[in-house]
């Protein structure tokens, strides 16, 4: 969702770019300014859905031909730069942006460039871009997405408006989580707590520790498995049902098998094993090389499955069982 009015705290800088929209005195070259997560593409992305929109207004409509090329990530005029290798080097600015800044715009009123990681640019890179930002055509945005100011030289940045995000209030990033119902109030204030001022990356934490729970929870099973009855390991299909939409439980599985299977092959997998208390006790359960390697295509056969829009339950309840009678061999 691209919309100004969606976006959290700097409001400075919002109503910057909107009073710019509004008055049609928007600069060639915006340096956008944050931390990881702190809402600098979105911030980018809006804005440049707004100089493009055929409504003209200071929020895109979301509905004119340009907003929804945007949207589908099929927009002709709207290019995304990213460094090809760990730095933007100057070959990036000469294919990605000397090269296409020559052709005038497709179709809508500009040729924005978002420039990922823009910081990362090396100094020859910088120098490429600058007779650009200098004298640019007309019809040419810049938007510069980056984490530090200090990698810039000082022509580059005399040559573009900075806009600097500021790390949100606890309590407002709290708030979203909760408004977005993403989590139970208590939960927010944990996450807002340990965000550092930044959604993106309370949206990750909150990302992680719900993948830290599943991958205990069907390690906790995967060690269970040898002696758990088969009436009980059957039941597990249904209970899995909440990973339905998030198929990383079957890359657990199949890590674990693959994991355990290198060790035993080495013989001595004890380094190895040693990291991860359950793979030790897995095993440790005796289980053969070639029962290892049936249970790794079991998840295969049963993540084949699921793409092909197989039933969730039905096809877990095979693998369960296929790995239940693995552990018998
Ligand atoms: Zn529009």
């Amino acid at each position: 969702m691209y919309r100004f009015e969606e976006i959290c705290g700097n409001a400075g800088l919002v109503a910057h770019l909107q009073g710019a929209l509004r008055r049609k005195k928007t600069s060639h070259a915006y340096l956008f300014l944050g931390g990881e997560g702190m809402g600098k593409r979105q911030l980018a992305r809006t804005f440049a859905m707004c100089l493009e929109c055929e409504a003209q207004q200071t929020e895109p409509c979301g509905q004119c031909s340009s907003c929804r090329a945007f949207l589908v990530g099929s927009h002709p005029d709207i290019v995304t730069v990213r460094p090809s290798k760990k730095t933007l080097g100057v070959d990036d600015i000469r294919e990605q942006i000397l090269e296409d800044v020559k052709l005038k715009q497709y179709r809508y009123p500009y040729k924005i460039y978002i420039v990922e990681q823009a910081d990362t640019m090396t100094v020859q890179a910088q120098n490429a871009l600058l007779k650009t930002l200098e004298e640019p055509p007309a019809y040419a945005v810049f938007l510069l997405l980056a984490q530090r100011l200090e990698n810039f030289l000082p022509t580059v940045l005399s040559r573009t408006v900075v806009l600097k995000l500021r790390p949100l209030p606890e309590q407002t990033v709290a708030d979203y989580l909760c408004r977005k119902k993403l989590v139970p109030q208590e939960k927010a204030g944990v996450l807002a707590a340990y965000a550092q001022g930044s959604i993106g990356r309370a949206l990750s934490l909150m990302e992680e520790e719900g993948f830290a729970a599943m991958r205990q929870e069907v390690l906790d099973k995967l060690e269970r498995l040898p002696r758990a009855p088969l009436s009980e390991v059957l039941l597990w299909a249904r209970e899995w049902e909440v990973y339905k939409n998030d198929l990383r439980f079957l890359d657990i599985i199949s890590l674990w098998y693959r994991d355990v299977l290198v060790a035993k092959r080495l013989g001595d997998g004890s380094k190895l094993i040693q990291q991860d208390k359950q793979r030790e006790l897995f095993a440790a359960a005796g289980s053969s090389v070639a029962a290892l390697a049936k249970g790794a295509a079991a998840v295969e056969e049963a993540r084949r499955a699921l793409a092909a829009n197989g039933n969730f339950r039905l096809t877990l309840e095979v693998m369960l069982m296929k790995l239940k009678e693995n552990e018998t061999l």
